[in-house]
């Protein structure tokens, strides 16, 4: 192990993390704030700050320099869905699956050729989307069934992919096939698949409770021919593929949802502060600060579970257990903290002028996405018993 890891608590910044946190920070308050409640309403992500989220570096933050990305580490990915959260889980999760899904598959995965040919894509100008369920196949994610079959240097894709996160704005999929059915998940197959292939469409879009302004979509894929050298990996170790990086993705689910508590925490003592009642503000009540004090608490308790995963993967250590357990506890925490922050606000906290009722809605997704509780608690189970 790297002795620069050794003793640090988890939550000191070196300068350059807390230089970074204060641009993401600034990023988030000035130009995505103002900008919440339309792209809500509207269901769609404003285009400038897709735009401005690359020109700051926040697409590629792991792609290393050679490939025209920050060279960033995977903390420093974590730390920007957090910052991101705090205002928008929504664009959250969009940083999220390019840095920790798309962008780490492809470094870890790609062969050098591919690094050239998309690392620097993503990090410039495309999002990337990551394509694993089916209608069928959820929690049971090998169970796929969307079929690859070998044409000679090509495969041909059919199939239907369901709720996949970013799939209006990407310009590249990283879709995840089987070449034989009855293999079982030694069929699973990794590719990529660049947005105007033939035979490839980006179909419905789901109307959904929350983080309404990600686009989540079915993709269709109908003879849609791709050519060998788009392979992810090894052919039929897509699997491999998919449980790895999902493991290290968790974790920025966990950063979004612990965004999102802090944010939601923040709105709520601010109003405790501002709002009167019996002659005195909210926060003056003991057992109002009583219940702010608990929510700080179970804020500060899933950063520490979020940063130390996080650090662990840097560092090259163990970190599954970590990670479920941070995802599981950071989702369980953000709907129960979102949920007093509306309490707190009181009626204002139930209506569409106050940010407190989007983060409530925002939060639910976290128990549900890139493994629902149920499956980090069988991860955690597994690992501890
Ligand atoms: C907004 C959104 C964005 C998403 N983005 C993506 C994406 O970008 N890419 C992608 O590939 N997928 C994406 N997904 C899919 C997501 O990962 C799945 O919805 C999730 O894995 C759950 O699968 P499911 O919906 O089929 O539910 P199911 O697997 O049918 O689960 C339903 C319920 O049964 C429980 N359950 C299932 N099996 C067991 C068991 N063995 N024991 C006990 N309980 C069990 C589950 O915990 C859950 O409570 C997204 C989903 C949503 C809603």
């Amino acid at each position: 192990m790297n002795e620069q890891f050794s003793a640090a608590p988890l939550t000191l910044l070196s300068q350059d993390e807390q230089m970074f946190r204060a641009t993401v920070r600034r990023f988030a308050a000035e130009q995505i704030g103002p900008l919440v409640r339309a792209m809500d309403e509207a269901q769609q992500m404003n285009a400038g700050v897709i735009r401005q989220l690359f020109e700051l570096g926040l697409m590629g933050i792991a792609v290393p320099e050679e490939y025209g990305g920050v060279g960033g580490c995977f903390f420093d990915a974590i730390l920007a869905v957090e910052e991101i959260s705090t205002v928008d889980p929504a664009v959250g999760v969009l940083v999220d699956v390019q840095n920790t899904l798309c962008v780490n598959a492809l470094v870890r995965w790609a062969t050098e050729e591919q690094k050239r040919r998309w690392l620097p894509r993503l990090a410039a100008d495309t999002v990337g989307a990551y394509a694993l369920s089916e209608a069928s196949s959820g929690s049971d994610a090998f169970a796929l069934q969307t079929r690859a079959v070998r044409r000679g240097d090509d495969y041909v894709l059919n199939g239907q992919k369901l709720w996949i996160t970013n799939a209006k704005e990407a310009g590249l999929f990283i879709v995840f096939a089987t070449i034989d059915t009855s293999a079982g998940y030694k069929g699973i197959t990794a590719f990529v698949v660049e947005k105007g292939a033939a035979g490839f469409e980006v179909g419905k879009k789901e109307d959904k409770l929350g983080i309404r302004a990600s686009s989540t979509c079915e993709l269709i894929f109908r003879d849609c021919v791709v050519p060998g050298n788009q392979v992810l990996g090894e052919v039929g170790k897509g699997y491999k593929i998919a449980i790895e990086t999902l493991n290290e993705g968790r974790i920025g689910i966990g950063a979004q949802m612990l965004g999102l508590a802090a944010g939601a925490w923040g709105h709520a003592a601010r109003w405790a502060g501002e709002r009167k009642q019996f002659g005195k503000t909210l926060v003056e009540f003991q057992a109002m600060q009583f219940q702010l004090a608990e929510m700080a608490t179970e804020i500060e308790a899933a950063r520490l579970m979020v940063y130390n995963a996080a650090r662990l993967k840097d560092a090259g250590m163990d970190f599954l257990k970590e990670a479920a357990m941070c995802k599981y506890f950071a989702s369980q925490m953000a709907e129960r903290v979102a949920s007093l922050a509306v309490e707190v606000f009181g009626g204002a906290g139930f209506v569409k002028d106050y940010p407190v009722e989007k983060l409530y809605r925002d939060a639910k997704i976290g128990k549900i996405y890139e493994g629902t509780s149920f499956m980090q608690l069988a991860t955690i189970s597994k690992l501890v018993l």
